[in-house]
């Protein structure tokens, strides 16, 4: 059995120590707790150490957990999974947080979807930073264009940047992707009064803590150093 409250505190050190040597403060570092393949008893333990992000990728099983977590009314639910349309419903529905973002397409349908009582989709574009074949995301140079889409939907509101690095074997080279990243959010901050207030860097995983929050990164993504191997692997 995995230690969830050992692990999960030895990561909210790291986080402390990394931000401040980084010259950051550790409230600008906000810890997803990726809980896909992972029983709903196992949230419920990182909830009680005060972890309230967490990060789902496949919507049937996140809509599962969260029915047994109903009682957890204040936990902010991230989906960070590819989003195929006939999916985008639900996911309006039921999450806080969209990280994958790749076409305005899926962007439209998840604004039309949004309940009224709801307030705005939290949604960040998927960047394929690393120009990668096989990888979804926008690329580089279609970014602002697709921004500049989503901030026209109403019940929408554009966060910044989120992107899954190619792993490279030195911290140096980690760190590439990592500032290409920052730069192009920068970049878009400046190119518009609409995109100005964009506010958040998801990125940095346990292998690349350390290189995303020396970059800036604002929401870490980290899973199986928290709850150990999958139970669903998938
Ligand atoms: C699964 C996943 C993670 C977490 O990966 P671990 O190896 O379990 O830490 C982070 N980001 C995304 C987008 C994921 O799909």
């Amino acid at each position: 059995m995995p230690n969830i409250i050992d692990n999960l505190s030895l990561i909210y050190q790291k986080i402390e120590h990394l931000a401040k040597k980084a010259g950051r403060h550790q409230g600008d570092v906000t810890l997803l707790a990726v809980s896909k393949g992972q029983p709903s008893s196992a949230i419920r333990q990182a909830y009680a150490l005060g972890q309230r992000h967490f990060g789902e990728n496949y919507l049937q099983e996140a809509l599962d957990k969260q029915q047994q977590l109903a009682d957890l009314t204040d936990i902010c639910w991230h989906f960070i999974g590819p989003i195929q349309s006939n999916k985008a419903r639900k996911v309006a529905e039921h999450f806080d947080w969209v990280h994958c973002i790749d076409r305005a397409s899926i962007a439209k349908r998840l604004s039309a979807c949004r309940p009224e009582k709801n307030s705005s989709l939290n949604v960040c574009l998927q960047v394929n930073i690393d120009s990668e074949e096989s990888k979804s995301g926008v690329p580089v140079n279609q970014a602002e264009a697709l921004a500049q889409a989503i901030i026209e939907l109403p019940n929408l509101k554009l966060r910044g940047l989120m992107a899954i690095p190619q792993s490279r074997p030195t911290a140096s080279e980690q760190q590439k992707p990592l500032a290409a990243l920052a730069k192009l959010l920068s970049n878009l901050q400046s190119s518009s009064p609409q995109l100005s207030t964009l506010d958040t860097l998801s990125m940095g995983m346990s292998a690349d803590l350390e290189a995303a929050i020396i970059e800036g990164a604002t929401i870490i993504r980290i899973g199986t150093a928290i709850f150990g191997p999958r139970q669903t692997p998938k």
